[in-house]
């Protein structure tokens, strides 16, 4: 389980978090919709601390690692974690069975002739066969989407954090993209945290949306209930979200 609590993060004369807290349990699918530039990337980096923030508790399982400083603990709780970033591209130089087991070299202990096997069984859970020996420039979009996800999920990560993951795609990758969010979590049981603009993914797909506006959360729920908000930021973003659909 991860519990923020009181969350602030500033940068240079702006305060992006101010003063978030929240629960995710296990096995859920959690998203955070927002616009653009409102902090949706801010909040997942201090997830990971790839940010520090300035205040507050992100205890993961047990371990505050909002200000810890110890490397230790730093490194043990990231090994829990898997990440989609949208910018996270591909090895260009490198198969596709070494940039999957990339991950396996510094994150386990697990034998390096193991990792063929492994990189077949988690290439098969994105629905990938006979790739091990192809370039990145050898694969379709989809392809590379679904070869950046096995690289994620490698090293058997209990929490999976998606930043956009279908910004940027066709409606058929984004379709794929969305089954596979889903299959994450069925097949392997992994908490998800999805980050995204697109609120009828996230409406769709999660088991709790939060939106974030100035700084907060200003709505959290299941989607039934996130629906029925009378909160006037999250009804625009459903108004808006309604109008660009069409
Ligand atoms: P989102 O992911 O919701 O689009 P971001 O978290 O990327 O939003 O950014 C939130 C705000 O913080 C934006 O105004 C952005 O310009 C600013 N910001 C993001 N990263 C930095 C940084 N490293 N330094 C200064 N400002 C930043
Ligand atoms: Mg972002």
């Amino acid at each position: 389980m991860i519990e923020i609590k009181d969350l602030v993060k500033n940068f240079p004369g702006r305060r992006v978090i101010d003063g978030i807290s929240a629960e995710i349990r296990d096995g859920e699918l959690f998203s955070v919709i927002g616009p653009s530039g409102t902090g949706k990337s801010t909040f997942i980096k201090c997830l990971i601390r790839l940010l520090r923030p300035e205040s507050g508790q992100i205890i993961v399982d047990g371990q505050d690692i909002a200000s810890t400083s110890s490397e230790f603990t730093l490194a043990k709780v990231r090994r829990s974690f898997g990440y989609l970033f949208q910018e996270g591209a591909l090895f260009d130089s490198l198969t596709v069975l070494e940039n999957v087991a990339f991950g396996l070299k510094y994150l386990t202990d697990i034998p390096k002739s193991d990792y063929p096997r492994i990189v077949r069984e988690k290439l098969a859970l994105v629905g990938l066969k006979d790739v091990e020996h192809l370039k990145p420039a050898e694969l379709s979009v989809g392809m590379k989407k679904r070869v950046s996800l096995a690289r994620s999920i490698a090293a058997e990560p209990k929490y999976m954090l998606y930043d956009e993951p279908t910004t940027g795609l066709d409606p058929v990758t984004t379709g794929m993209v969305k089954e596979l969010i889903i299959d994450m979590r069925s097949k392997l049981n992994i908490t998800s945290i999805v980050v995204t603009h697109d609120l009828n993914l996230a409406l769709e797909i999660s088991s709790r949306v939060a939106m974030l506006y100035g700084g907060k959360f200003v709505e959290v729920g299941e989607p039934a209930q996130f629906r029925q908000s009378e909160n006037h930021e999250v009804k625009e973003f459903m108004e808006i979200s309604h109008l660009s659909r069409k």
